[in-house]
């Protein structure tokens, strides 16, 4: 028979050109691009050993003929083990090679290469699938079996793609099915006319088609850096889990190119970025990869030494400047380390992990490691919900007033009430204003939620209900940042003349925190108000840097004791002269002096007897709801009485009662 070879010859070409394409490029060994790699170069040993082959068979008469025995084996080899790697590909394509039916799959597959190595290695003892007989090719039977066997194979490997389709996209369901096609049609012409060696040909043609379709190189390199991308790190990451060793992921991020880029222009910035990142990646021990922006990260050994090494190479590097258009520019690394499998157990929790360490590394402006730690990550992603929910909560005004009485010693009643903000959300439940007010200076929505506040309570004095039950005045409390607002005073007195609010019956609660601001704006919004007759209270007295020059510079009316201020002189002896004093030392500069935190009927008694003008705290009441807080006004000499009574039994569990009416108010909130 004469064979016909230009196919083969093509096959070669072909194989050599994808090849070229293909190792040319940086070679990132995920499983895919291996099972690829190990496609080609058998379909390559295929195609030249069915060439040498025929030339054997051809001139079997004066050639070796152990040499054609070995090549002719190879050839069968290499061509039926072609069906066994494919499948193999297609597993690595659905991204099952590392599940429980991957590993079956796999043993199977090693089952079954095993036996096709053995059975056509054999063949020279057993004739099955050739022989040489009085220097002639002769074909044995081998064939009803291998044939069969690898269309099994290529059936497989199209039932695994169809059964996965979800998980893969069209081109690669379409590239997979076409290899399956094809290669069966090529078994069918080869059979019918075997003088066309054309299945080779049909496997280099297909493997150009992958090479195109899904096994772009490029696609685990970033275009911006030209070092591996994100993908390939989680690819790698998914490959290290599997071998269930402890890892450490050193992250970096590095600030400044913002810069670069508004006053350089982006190109300059993406230049520095190229050329930091070929710096690190030469420098820094191990593989880096390039996750996003001006994210690195590097996946080390737990134990490895080269973590110290390379913290300490980037803390080195970016001491000093990198030249961009003769301007030194310096950047500096926020850098995380994240463990394997202690803080994150699976790709998704690697990058929160290394999202949250990052920013905690932003956020204390430090170029010291951050270790990530579990209780830093909720914290974190706390965080972030709750930014999300009061973004939500701003837009649909979902805040809620409540008003904790302020019990006037003078009058004995109520004579005022601080506002005090609630939020509740379906899944977080009630988020207390202590965590959700930082959170709204930090980004912004503070200005719109004070708003929110302050116009609830001025529509709550606009019905008149407070005025009417005795209610000299409610207690609004400013932010910080809204203090900083030059406009503060007008757009204030705006939402006041709106609802027709008399002046005088609001009182802002400021904390000494302003101090560290422009204090020069909070003076002149201070006069601006008090101008109009409204009035001022510092408020946490007694807490953190209490500085007595502040009660001069600032036009004060009144002074709130903190409560832990007060609870302390319940256990120190210190304390309580300490409070004495600043009591008498507040009365005679004319402050009014409220205390927070009254909780028991001694604490009441020694702050009524310290003279303190207002007292405010759970002894009387939680913040209520207004509608609560209303009723709470009405009966308010009831409520008294009860407290007044001497403790007896009974008396005692009137008060409780009193008291559980608020707490069944604020339990569901606060626990
Ligand atoms: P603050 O201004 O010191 O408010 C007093 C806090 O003490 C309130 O907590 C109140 O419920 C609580 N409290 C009052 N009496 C007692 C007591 O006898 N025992 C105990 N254990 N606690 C008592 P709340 O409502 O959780 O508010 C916390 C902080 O959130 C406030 O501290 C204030 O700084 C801030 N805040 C609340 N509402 C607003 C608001 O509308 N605007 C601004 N900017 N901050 C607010
Ligand atoms: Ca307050
Ligand atoms: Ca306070």
């Amino acid at each position: 028979m004469e064979y016909i070879l230009h196919y083969d010859v093509a096959a070669i070409f072909i194989i050599c050109v994808v090849g070229i394409l293909f190792y040319s490029k940086k070679y990132f060994p995920s499983p895919s691009n291996r099972a690829f790699s190990f496609l080609l170069i058998n379909l390559l040993i295929s195609s030249v050993s069915d060439l040498v082959s025929v030339y054997g068979i051809e001139n079997a008469d004066t050639f070796p003929v152990g040499l054609n025995y070995i090549i002719s084996i190879l050839f069968y080899i290499s061509y039926n083990l072609c069906a066994v790697i494919y499948l193999y590909y297609t597993m690595t394509l659905v991204k099952i090679v590392n599940t429980k039916l991957g590993r079956r799959l796999r043993q199977l597959l090693l089952a079954v290469g095993t036996f096709v190595i053995l059975y056509i290695g054999s063949t020279p003892f057993t004739r099955t699938v050739f022989y040489f007989e009085n220097g002639e090719y002769m074909h044995g039977n081998g064939n009803y079996i291998l044939i069969p066997l690898g269309m099994l194979e290529i059936g497989g490997a199209m039932i695994l793609s169809l059964w996965a389709q979800k998980r893969i996209t069209l081109s690669q369901k379409l590239t997979t099915y076409a290899f399956g096609i094809m290669i069966a049609c090529g078994i069918v012409i080869q059979i019918r006319f075997p003088q066309y060696l054309i299945v080779n040909f049909l496997g280099s043609i297909m493997l150009l088609l992958i090479f195109q379709t899904l096994q772009n190189p490029s696609e685990y390199i970033s275009p911006d850096t030209g070092i591996y991308n994100q993908k390939a790190f989680l690819e790698m990451l998914d490959m290290q889990f599997v071998k269930n060793k402890s890892l450490t992921i050193l992250a970096f991020q590095l600030e400044g190119f913002q810069f670069v880029d508004q006053f350089m222009g982006a190109e300059n910035g993406n230049n520095l970025l190229s050329s930091v990142s070929t710096d690190c990646s030469n420098n820094l021990q191990g593989t880096l990869y390039h996750l996003d922006g001006t994210r690195f990260a590097l996946i080390l050994n737990a134990e490895c030494p080269r973590i110290q090494e390379n913290i300490e190479w980037l803390n080195w590097r970016f001491l000093s400047t990198f030249k961009v258009c003769g301007v030194a520019v310096s950047l500096v690394p926020r850098i995380c380390a994240v463990n394997y499998p202690q803080i994150a157990k699976n790709k998704e929790e690697m990058l929160n992990a290394i999202h949250y360490a990052l920013k905690e590394a932003k956020d204390k402006n430090s170029t010291d490691v951050v270790w990530a730690s579990l209780e830093a990550i909720e914290e974190q992603k706390r965080s972030t919900m709750v930014n999300h929910i009061l973004s939500r909560a701003v837009i649909n005004r979902e805040f809620e007033v409540y008003y904790q009485p302020i019990y006037c010693t003078r009058d004995t009643s109520f004579r005022a009430s601080e506002a005090l903000i609630r939020l509740r959300d379906e899944k977080l439940g009630f988020i207390s204003p202590e965590e959700f007010i930082p959170i709204a200076e930090q980004n912004g929505l503070i200005l719109e939620i004070g708003d929110i506040v302050f116009t609830k309570v001025c529509e709550f004095i606009a019905s008149g209900v407070p005025e009417k039950l005795g209610v000299q005045y409610i207690e609004v409390n400013l932010s910080v940042v809204q203090c900083m607002q030059e406009s503060l005073h007008q757009h204030l007195t705006e939402i006041m003349d709106k609802y027709g609010v008399p002046y005088h019956m609001i009182d802002f609660e400021i904390t000494e925190t302003f101090a560290n601001g422009d204090t020069g704006t909070l003076v002149k919004n201070m006069n601006e108000l008090i101008s109009l007759g409204c009035t001022f209270a510092m408020d946490d007295y007694g807490t953190g840097f209490s500085n007595n020059d502040y009660l001069m510079e600032f036009p004060f009316k009144l002074i709130k004791l903190d409560k832990s201020f007060v609870w302390s002189t319940l256990s120190s002896e210190k304390a309580s002269k300490i409070l004495t004093h600043t009591v008498a030392m507040m009365k005679s500069l004319e402050l009014l002096i409220v205390a927070e935190g009254v909780e028991t009927a001694e604490q009441k008694e020694m702050l009524e007897r310290l003279q303190c003008d207002y007292l405010q705290g759970y002894y009387f009441s939680k913040p209520l709801p207004e509608q609560e807080y209303v009723a709470y006004l009405q009966n308010a000499e009831q409520f008294l009485a009860e407290l007044n009574r001497p403790k007896k039994a009974p008396k005692r569990q009137t008060r409780r009662k009193s008291v559980k009416k608020s707490d069944k108010t604020e339990s569901n909130e606060i626990e």
